[in-house]
């Protein structure tokens, strides 16, 4: 079983320098960003990386996101950066966004799956910052889950799942943001999101470039269609227990649908996820309530969602209805983890 280093109050510079030793020699660390855990390795050991992709049983064709804590190691990943990119930095970085960039080769094979782009983020969270600093060199690190399940944003959550499989994890509490990070990547002058995240498409418009988002964002990829980002065709975030999106409507229209639901199943046994504020309609119905946040605050449903979603399957249920929520700024996000999370099963 792996050790636990505490960096939930403050950073320990001792074991900062034995986190860098572990990943120089090949090793992999789960540690905090502002968006989600991290399993890390060395970007360019292809071993050490290939140990992550074991560890989660992820996809060996999904590459894996590159992280930097300054502009020297930005050069050493990627090549040809052009204005557009060079802004989103600007405004962005350190922070929760990752641009598919031109690969300059340098990162192991693996990390890429072959692509000859890469993706590159500079978190804001101070210990993994750190641990980059400190280590000296960039860190592939997809999210700290096994593939498909969904991400972890405490370690409490992940832990049991993930303890045989690497070697250390890095406390550093709850993860502020919740859901990973905004992908993006600049085509013909425009910026498409793969993945909406924090950093959303409004925030991207006030920068004063084309901003669109790629159409598998609230869709299903289907048979032998291509991508634009591998991640896209996975599936992913999941419970084990049946979800089902309620979709964002007048509260009156989304209670009727859950009453159907309900009556027309009265064999099973059903929860429903909702805003705060609809919690009363279920109270008065006697069904069975979780809370995910107000409807007033976008960025603390964020921060919940995952865990939330964990927690589903401590209830043993037989079927999660889970309220849907407007597709604006970080909305956008959320819906999209919510819709995978449900492989598209919608009401
Ligand atoms: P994860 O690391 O689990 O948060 O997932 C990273 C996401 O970024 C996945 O959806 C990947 O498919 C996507 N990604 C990483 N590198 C690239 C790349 N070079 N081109 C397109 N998408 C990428
Ligand atoms: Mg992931």
């Amino acid at each position: 079983m792996s050790s636990i280093y505490n960096f939930k109050e403050n950073i320990n510079q001792e074991e900062l320098e034995n986190i860098a030793n572990i990943l120089k020699e090949g090793g992999i660390v789960v540690f905090p960003t502002e968006t989600v855990y991290g399993i890390g390795a060395d970007a360019t050991n292809d071993k050490a990386v290939e140990k992550i992709f074991k560890a989660k049983g992820r996809p060996q064709d999904n590459p894996l996101i590159v992280h930097i804590s300054d502009y020297e190691m930005l050069k050493y990943v990627a090549t040809n950066i052009n204005s557009i990119e060079k802004k989103l930095m600007d405004k962005f970085w350190p922070g929760p966004l990752t641009i598919i960039l031109k690969s300059s080769n340098n990162v192991a094979k693996s990390v890429t799956a072959g692509l000859d782009t890469v993706g590159v983020r500079m978190p804001s969270n101070n210990i993994a910052l750190k641990i980059i600093e400190t280590f000296n060199i960039p860190i592939a690190a997809p999210s700290a889950n096994i593939s498909g399940r969904p991400s972890g944003t405490k370690l409490e959550d992940i832990y049991n799942e993930l303890k045989d499989r690497v070697d250390l994890f890095v406390d550093g509490g709850f993860t502020d943001i919740g859901i990973e990070s905004t992908v993006v990547k600049v085509e013909n002058d425009t910026v498409i999101i793969l993945r909406p995240g924090k950093i959303s498409l409004e925030d991207i418009e006030e920068l004063g470039v084309n901003v669109k988002l790629d159409k598998h964002i609230f869709e299903d990829v289907k048979e032998n269609e291509k991508v634009e980002s591998p991640g896209m065709k996975h599936r992913h975030y999941a419970p084990s227990t049946k979800t089902i999106l309620v979709e964002y409507a007048k509260d009156q229209i989304m209670v009727d649908k859950v009453d159907k639901y309900i009556k027309d199943n009265k064999n099973l046994r059903v929860a429903v996820v909702c805003f705060d504020e609809h919690a009363k309609y279920f109270k008065d119905r006697n069904i069975e309530f979780i809370k995910m946040g107000s409807i007033k605050n976008q960025l603390q449903i964020s921060k919940n969602i995952f865990s939330i979603l964990r927690y589903i399957d401590k209830l043993e249920l037989d079927v999660c209805l889970i309220e849907g929520i407007n597709k604006d700024h970080i909305g956008t996000a959320i819906e999209n983890r919510l819709i995978r999370a449900c492989e598209y099963n919608i009401l």
